[in-house]
């Protein structure tokens, strides 16, 4: 038993995390990708110290400093007026607060550092091409059938297949992500290209009614990340679509000219629905367990999604590691320790959302507010999140 993998279906950033948190510890596991390839879908990530202290603790701290940017601020203005609201300090304010620093990076070069670290273990299979469809236990093990009529056994089988996860459907059909109500517009530029409204060192988060938009830079300041959140419903669930940024333009109708002007001025804007899946009660069944999007998709109004992947599968591997053959243990104290964070995270994310997109008296008084907080007091407001 001690000698079967455990199979992880799903290698995005939480499939890929827990692969190297379990050969940290010398466990044995395989990696199933639907994909031809490891390839991230998307642009950028906020990578926020809470993330980053379990990337560092998996020893990935120097290449991280090299691949990812540390902004030195987050910028928060006022979309309308283009005035600034507030700043909140990062760089080594953030460094000595939460013992790590606040990191943005492109998802391709996270994911690329994960692998390159991966690749100096045997214990790890990374099997591409390899669709989950269906699985079957037994006392013993539990086998994963894949779409090619391949099948794979071992003692576990984690499902961090994302929002539209198949292992979760395998066990609890019921639970589907909903619509958010907000779409997610997003596009990546190189910084030469980038209008020079964009092109800062630091994250600025710019707050409109219904509607704001994040940028900052990634590839080491060589490409600028940008998001914007708007509200609506999705076309269909895929990630890319090409959507014609004039209904983008369109959707930011109440900007500041220029603001919105820059935004017309990047060609390659794509649009997704963000989906919202609250973390229910049976995120295991025997030996199956789920783990980042596929128990928990938050909206990112925190920029959290990832970083509770990342967390997962440190809290994930340790159990396994310590409770070894006892898995209803694991899967147990794994759920006892990560609901609640996980809901926290989620409910303030939705909190966050109004506030960004407030409109209106409501905006007003959020401007006053913002204008008169000391900054310091807006980065302690995420002590919660960041030192957890
Ligand atoms: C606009 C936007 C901005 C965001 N910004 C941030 C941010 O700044 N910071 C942050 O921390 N988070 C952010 N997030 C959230 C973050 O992207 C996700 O929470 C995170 O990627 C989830 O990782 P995961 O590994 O759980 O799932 P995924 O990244 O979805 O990975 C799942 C993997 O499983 C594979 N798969 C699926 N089904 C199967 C199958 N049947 N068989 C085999 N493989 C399968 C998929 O191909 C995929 O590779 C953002 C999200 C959005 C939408």
């Amino acid at each position: 038993m001690a000698t079967s993998p455990i199979l992880i279906v799903g290698g995005g950033i939480g499939g890929l995390s827990l692969a190297l948190e379990l050969a940290k510890r010398n466990i044995a596991c395989q990696v199933f990708e639907q994909a031809a390839e490891f390839s991230e879908v998307g642009a950028g990530l906020q990578l926020s110290p809470n993330a980053v202290r379990r990337l560092e603790a998996l020893g990935l701290g120097t290449v991280l400093s090299i691949a990812a940017c540390a902004p030195p601020k987050i910028m928060i203005g006022d979309a309308v007026s283009k005035q600034t609201l507030n700043e909140i300090h990062l760089g080594q304010n953030a460094q000595e607060r939460y013992k790590a620093p606040y990191l943005v990076i492109a998802r391709q070069d996270l994911q690329s550092i994960l692998l390159d670290a991966l690749e100096a273990y045997e214990c790890v299979e990374l099997v591409c091409n390899k669709k989950f469809i269906t699985y079957s236990q037994n006392a013993h093990h539990i086998t994963a059938e894949m779409t090619d009529g391949s099948s794979y056994q071992g003692q576990l089988l984690i499902g961090a297949d994302g929002v539209w996860s198949r292992v979760r459907h395998m066990f609890a059909p019921e639970q589907k992500p909903k619509q958010s109500g907000f779409m997610a517009w997003r596009a990546l530029v190189e910084a030469s290209d980038a209008p020079s409204l964009f092109t800062s060192a630091n994250v600025h988060a710019w707050l409109g009614p219904n509607s704001h938009l994040v940028h900052y830079r990634v590839c080491g300041g060589e490409k600028i990340n940008l998001v914007a959140v708007t509200k609506g419903k999705a076309l269909d669930k895929t990630w890319s679509d090409d959507t014609p940024k004039e209904a983008l333009y369109e959707e930011l109708r109440p900007f500041n000219g220029q603001l919105r002007q820059a935004v017309m001025d990047v060609s390659n804007w794509t649009a997704w629905p963000l989906m919202i899946l609250n973390p229910f009660n049976n995120w295991s069944k025997g030996r199956a367990v789920l783990l980042g999007d596929a128990a928990h998709a938050i909206v990112p109004f925190l920029a959290q999604g990832a970083a509770m992947a990342i967390e997962d599968a440190a809290c994930l591997a340790a159990l396994i590691s310590d409770t070894k053959d006892e898995h209803t243990t694991a899967f147990e104290s794994f759920k006892a320790k990560r609901f609640r964070r996980c809901q926290r995270v989620l409910s303030k994310s939705i909190y966050q959302a109004q506030i960004y997109h407030a409109a209106g008296r409501l905006a007003k008084i959020r401007n006053g507010g913002l204008k008169m907080l000391p900054s310091s007091l807006l980065l302690r407001q995420y002590d919660w999140l960041y030192k957890g």
